[in-house]
C-alpha cells in the first residue's frame, strides 16, 4: 500500500471516529477493517512470526490482496496477551484473529489435537488432502461452532524430528526415567513409557538441556532447534518425528467479525492463508535441509531414527491415549473417524505413488 493511501486511511479513522460512523470508507466507498492478530509466538519467531508464510507475511498479503481493506495488526506473544490466551482473546472478540496451533487448545476441546498433529498421523500432502478436500476444515469449524469461532490452515512445519537426547536410546528400557521435554498428547505417550514429561517454553530449552536439568527435548525441526543451539547441549539428534509428521499452523476467527466481512474479503483471508500454508512449509524443505547438512557435517551431531523397537511401543502408546480421548468425547470420535479414514485411503495410494517414488524409482 502506498504512503498515500496509508495517510488516507489514518485520516479516514480520524474522520470516521470523529463523525461517529458505524464503519470507515475505504478509497473507493468501500468498509474499512482494521483487525488485530495474535500469536502464541514471540516477535521475529523464524516461521511463526517472521519470514515467508509467517503470521506477518499472512497480514501483508491480506492488506495487499484487499487493496488496503482489510488492515491486520500483528502482535507477538506477550506484546498484547500472553502466548496461550489466544483462544480466550478471539472467543471474547478482543482480538478478530489469533496465529497458533490448534493443539494447545486440547483443554478446551479434544478434538483440536487432529488440526495440529496427531502422533503417527499423516504427512503434509495427506493432511491437506484431508483439510481442504476430506472434510476437514469443515469438522474444524464444527468443533469451534460452539465457541464463536472459526479457523483454517496458514501455515505447516512439515514433518518434525523426534529430538535431542543427550545419551544413545537403544531400547524402551533406555526411556525410564529419562527427563525430557514434550508437549501435549507425545508428552502422554512418552510418560506412559516411564519418560519424565516436562513442559518447557522454547527459551527455557536450551539451558535446561545444557545444565541437565532434563535429558532430552524435542522442539520442531534442524533450523529452529539449531537456533536454540540444542546441538551444543546434547549429541544425539533423533530424525523423523513419529510425534508431529506435519505440524499445521492455525489461523483462528472470531465468527462474529467473520460474518462481518464481505464475501470477497473472506476469499482474501481464506486464498491468503491457503498460500501461507504452502509456502511456509517451502520455506521449511530449505531451511532444514540446510541446518540439517551444517549440524551433521560441521557440527557433528549423530543423527539417526529411533530403533524399530521404540518405534513400536511408541505407537502401540499412541493407539491407547488417542482412544482414551475417543472415549470421553464424542466429538473428537467424529473427529478422528473422519481423519483415520482419510489416512488409511491416503497411505493405500501413498504406497504406490510417493512412497514407490522414493524408495523404487528416485535412487
Ligand atoms: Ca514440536
Amino acid at each position: 500500500m502506498s504512503l498515500v493511501r496509508r495517510q488516507f486511511l489514518s485520516r479516514a479513522a480520524v474522520a470516521g471516529s470523529v463523525l461517529g460512523a458505524p464503519a470507515l470508507v475505504h478509497a473507493q466507498g468501500k468498509a474499512q477493517f482494521n483487525w488485530k492478530m495474535t500469536s502464541a509466538y514471540p516477535k521475529g519467531s523464524p516461521f511463526y512470526m517472521a519470514g515467508p508464510g509467517s503470521a506477518t507475511d499472512l497480514a501483508k498479503r491480506i492488506l495487499e490482496m484487499s487493496d488496503g481493506q482489510l488492515n491486520i495488526q500483528v502482535f507477538g506473544a506477550g506484546e498484547l496477551i500472553p502466548a496461550f490466551e489466544g483462544f480466550d482473546a478471539v472467543r471474547a472478540g478482543t482480538v478478530e484473529m489469533n496465529h497458533a496451533n490448534a493443539y494447545f487448545w486440547t483443554g478446551k476441546t479434544s478434538a483440536a489435537q487432529y488440526f495440529t498433529a496427531v502422533p503417527f498421523g499423516m504427512n503434509f500432502q495427506a493432511v491437506n488432502g484431508w483439510l481442504y478436500d476430506g472434510g476437514g476444515i469443515d469438522l474444524w469449524n464444527e468443533v469451534y461452532a460452539p465457541f464463536g469461532m472459526v479457523a483454517m490452515p496458514c501455515g505447516n512445519t512439515g514433518v518434525q524430528m523426534t529430538g535431542w537426547f543427550k545419551k544413545e536410546i537403544k531400547s524402551v528400557a533406555d526411556l525410564k526415567g529419562l527427563k525430557m521435554r514434550i508437549p501435549g498428547l507425545a508428552g502422554k505417550v512418552y510418560a506412559n513409557l516411564g519418560v519424565d514429561v516436562k513442559v518447557l517454553p522454547g527459551g527455557e530449552i536450551f539451558p535446561a538441556l545444557e545444565r541437565g536439568v532434563i535429558d532430552a527435548a524435542e522442539f520442531v525441526g534442524p533450523f529452529q532447534d539449531r537456533r536454540l543451539g540444542l546441538q551444543k547441549a546434547a549429541k544425539y539428534y533423533y530424525t523423523t518425528g513419529w510425534h508431529e509428521s506435519a505440524t499445521v499452523s492455525e489461523l483462528l476467527i472470531n465468527k462474529a467479525a467473520w460474518d462481518k466481512l464481505p464475501k470477497h474479503l473472506q476469499a482474501v483471508v481464506s486464498n491468503a492463508s491457503a498460500a501461507c500454508n504452502v509456502i511456509s512449509e517451502a520455506w521449511c524443505q530449505k531451511a532444514n535441509s540446510e541446518a540439517m547438512d551444517d549440524l551433521v557435517n560441521n557440527q557433528k551431531v549423530i543423527a539417526r531414527p529411533l530403533p524399530a523397537d521404540v518405534i513400536k511401543a511408541l505407537r502401540a502408546e499412541t493407539e491407547k491415549v488417542l482412544a482414551e480421548a475417543v472415549a470421553k468425547d464424542p466429538m473428537t470420535k467424529k473427529v478422528r473417524d473422519s481423519y483415520m479414514a482419510y489416512k488409511a485411503k491416503s497411505d493405500r495410494w501413498s504406497e504406490i505413488s510417493e512412497e514407490a517414488y522414493h524408495t523404487q524409482v528416485r535412487g
